[in-house]
């Protein structure tokens, strides 16, 4: 009776259930995804007895474009309202489960907002009655479970395991916006260094004294991000960049067109934030790796389309097999980032 639970952005369930049944159907696996436009969540359900587990455990997480959490879930339950925790309780013990650690998370939308009260009205009441019941414990290995409420009177419990799963509550990193940065788009840049770039790699990675490009650069946002990491910066675009990040004498700002310009020598970064076509942005970034005028590159692609996931599948299996026939080896992921709204952001590094 196990299912998957998956969380993504309001608006991308169609996305994400393309996404969960090709890589489902690549698994061999065979079941149906369940979901309502606009509701912030989608499930699966494995049609064939075998056990969800170890498809949760065959998907990795960070392989997920649209999902912001992977859970594996039990039915969801509707509740009585005077009497909330007992069928919780209950199903988590016929279930077995046990965790060191229980969240309460809701869709990411007005409604789930709106439940704050009430789950904080749960929460010392259903620790304790977990504790009591020996299910939730101390050592259980990082296993989470995730109460996610739909709304006041159903909840569906998940459980998410370390190294595959978001550890971010609703898989959503929220970032305090720079009052000095020119644009709101500076966080998507910030964000995905915090998804693609291990902490403790910052000082070498986004290091002082490194060179970068920002392509679609105005008024500054991005730039902004790399500036404060001491680094300086190409800055592309016919638009003007805001003055104050002019005035650091770390930004040459070039009004050229960021898809023909070519940079001077090696640099360390690309970014490129230019609202064009998929494939055209894709195809400029792969040349610029295949002749390495950069070691690492972070870019948005812009999706105004309906298929999202099948743009991005595309586009991501073209700049792969670019890279593989110029014999240059690279990471590759890519993330709707909570920052994005109708793009993804890809991060592509050159390991030699
Ligand atoms: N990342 C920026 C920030 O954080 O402030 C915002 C970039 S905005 C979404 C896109 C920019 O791309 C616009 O300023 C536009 O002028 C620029 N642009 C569009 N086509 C371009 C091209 N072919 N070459 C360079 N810039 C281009």
């Amino acid at each position: 009776a196990d299912q998957l639970l998956f969380y993504c952005r309001p608006g991308f369930e169609h996305d994400l259930a393309a996404e969960v049944t090709g890589y489902v159907e690549q698994l061999a696996w065979r079941g149906q995804v369940e979901f309502s436009p606009m509701q912030g969540f989608l499930r699966f359900v494995v049609d064939d007895g075998r056990p969800t587990n170890q498809l949760h455990r065959e998907l990795r997480f960070e392989r997920f474009v649209f999902a912001r959490q992977s859970l594996l879930a039990l039915p969801p339950l509707s509740l009585d309202r005077d009497d909330r925790l007992s069928p919780i309780v209950a199903q988590v013990v016929a279930s077995g489960w046990s965790f060191d650690e229980i969240w309460h998370e809701t869709p990411d939308t007005n409604d789930g907002k709106a439940l704050a009260g009430l789950i904080k009205a749960l929460t010392r009441p259903l620790e304790s009655s977990l504790r009591k019941r020996r299910a939730l414990r101390r050592k259980a290995g990082g296993r989470r479970l995730h109460l996610f409420w739909m709304d006041g009177d159903r909840v569906q419990l998940g459980m998410s395991f370390p190294g595959n799963r978001s550890e971010l509550p609703g898989g959503i990193r929220r970032l305090r916006f720079p009052q000095a940065a020119p644009s709101r788009s500076t966080l998507k840049l910030e964000e995905a260094w915090h998804e693609f770039i291990p902490r403790e790699e910052w000082d070498t990675r986004l290091a002082e004294g490194m060179q970068a490009a920002d392509l679609g650069a105005a008024p500054g946002g991005w730039t902004w991000q790399l500036v404060s990491r001491g680094m300086h910066v190409f800055a592309i675009d016919n638009g003007p960049m805001k003055g104050d990040l002019m005035a650091t004498g770390m930004v040459e700002h070039l009004r050229e067109d960021g898809f023909v310009w070519e940079p001077p020598g090696r640099l360390d970064w690309l970014v490129c934030d230019i609202v064009d076509k998929p494939a055209r942005v894709t195809a400029m970034v792969q040349r610029w790796l295949i002749r390495r005028w950069c070691r690492e590159a972070i870019f948005n692609l812009k999706l105004p389309m309906k298929r999202r996931w099948e743009e991005v599948q595309r586009c991501l299996a073209l700049l792969e097999e670019a890279l593989e026939d110029a014999g240059v080896r690279a990471t590759l992921r890519c993330r709707h980032l909570y920052h994005d709204r109708e793009e993804v952001t890809v991060h592509v590094r050159l390991l030699d």
